[in-house]
């Protein structure tokens, strides 16, 4: 099998699964318990919640664990534009990209259904960049929080954080990032990317599915969502997952310090893989940027005259695993909702397909994978090609 799915998520990687087993095992106290082995347990939790303050440059009490992504996502939105209006209650506007995960569009369309908040959704390029020119016209007194993903994990678009979070500083507007798809291949560090919050999910870089993250910069004001006994300062009550968190930190670790050399190397292989795509396959065409800043792991493409499902199951056949659209979109008919924001006819963007790398990638596989793209997009084609003209 070639697992080019590695954007739905990652295999555990086995230093973060014995690094966690302890704490599934001997050490399994509660960390709130005030004995030798809650202690021990208190003492594992600080050290994951450090290692992960060590990645993205922040203090380890602005690190809040939480069950992955979407959990991460719908704190940062509610908790923060929800504290950012009680705080100053003209702040009643969200700013976000047109290509969100449904995480963070979601947790906003809950906010204005039910909390009468605005959403303003910055429009994308035909690559899925954000403007810094719309993102300056829509900045004004009365918007409580914007939200730009780091990189998509459809089309692999990464955004120039720095730039917006500038714009947005002057406005004193904090800004949160998804950047789920981002660890293990671009730079985390919140205090160069200039945002308040960063969402983070394990299960996307080697630790077990169900364990993520918000990293809150301080001062960012935050109401927290899930109330009972205060742990994590009050802000994510509910006993920590121990083990889950130090695996989390493991991987999160392992992937920080392979991380530019994998880049460098899957970018590579990802141009190779996109050449010889575009280079043989009649009517591939690349979604997202053409060239620069893309997701090293990502190369995404619409295969005119098919349907992205039938790709997908005709390279199920030839042993190459990957999907169509975003894994989260799975199993819905609707064409993507990030390929119709880059301007793509509805028709056109059924048939898309993305291939996500894994870190450990080669060629070799990836020469196999373009070579069962070939096959697959022409078997799905042939008996249109040779339908009888009327
Ligand atoms: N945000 C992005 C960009 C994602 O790709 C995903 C997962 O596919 C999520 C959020 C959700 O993360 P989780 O699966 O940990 O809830």
């Amino acid at each position: 099998m070639i697992y080019l799915d590695a954007a739905a998520t990652s295999q555990v990687r086995r230093e973060a699964i014995e690094a966690m087993f302890p704490y599934l095992t001997g050490a399994f106290g509660n960390p709130s318990s005030h004995h030798g082995l809650g202690e021990q347990a208190a003492r594992a939790l600080a050290e994951a919640r450090q290692a992960i303050a060590d990645v993205v440059g922040s203090r380890p009490d602005e690190v809040i664990f939480t069950s992955g992504g979407t959990e991460a996502d719908n704190l940062a939105l509610k908790g923060i534009a929800l504290a950012r209006r009680a705080a100053d209650p003209q702040r009643n506007r969200i700013l976000l990209s047109a290509i969100e995960h449904p995480a963070v569009l979601e947790s906003a369309r809950y906010l204005q259904r039910v909390h009468g908040f605005e959403i303003a959704e910055l429009p994308v390029d035909a690559e899925g960049f954000v403007s810094e020119r719309s993102c300056a016209e829509a900045l004004a007194p009365d918007v409580a929080l914007l939200s730009v993903m780091y990189a998509n994990n459809e089309i692999g678009t990464v955004q120039d954080l720095t730039g917006l979070s500038a714009l947005a500083a002057r406005h004193r507007v904090p800004v949160h990032t998804d950047a789920v798809q981002a660890a293990g291949w671009l730079s985390l560090d919140t205090g160069e990317l200039g945002v308040q919050a960063m969402s983070l999910s394990g299960h996307k870089f080697g630790a077990p599915k169900g364990i993520g993250a918000l990293v809150l910069r301080s001062p960012t004001p935050i109401e927290p969502l899930i109330h009972g006994g205060g742990q994590q300062a009050g802000l994510r009550s509910g006993t920590e997952n121990v083990a889950f968190a130090v695996a989390f930190a493991a991987a999160a670790q392992l992937a920080e310090a392979e991380r530019v050399e994998a880049a460098v190397r899957v970018s590579a292989l990802r141009d190779e893989f996109i050449q010889a795509v575009l280079g043989r396959v009649p009517g591939a065409q690349l979604t997202g940027p053409a060239s620069g800043r893309r997701l090293p792991s990502v190369a995404s493409f619409c295969f005119r005259g098919t349907h992205g499902e039938s790709v997908l199951l005709e390279l199920e056949r030839r042993s190459v695993i990957c999907s169509s659209g975003s894994a989260c979109a799975a199993g819905s008919s609707e064409p993507s909702a990030v390929l119709l924001a880059l301007g793509l006819g509805a028709e056109l963007a059924q048939t898309a397909v993305r291939f996500s790398f894994p870190s450990a990638v080669t060629g070799t596989e990836l020469a196999a994978a373009a070579d069962a793209v070939v096959e697959a997009v022409a078997a799905l084609t042939r008996f249109r090609g040779a339908a009888p003209k009327r």
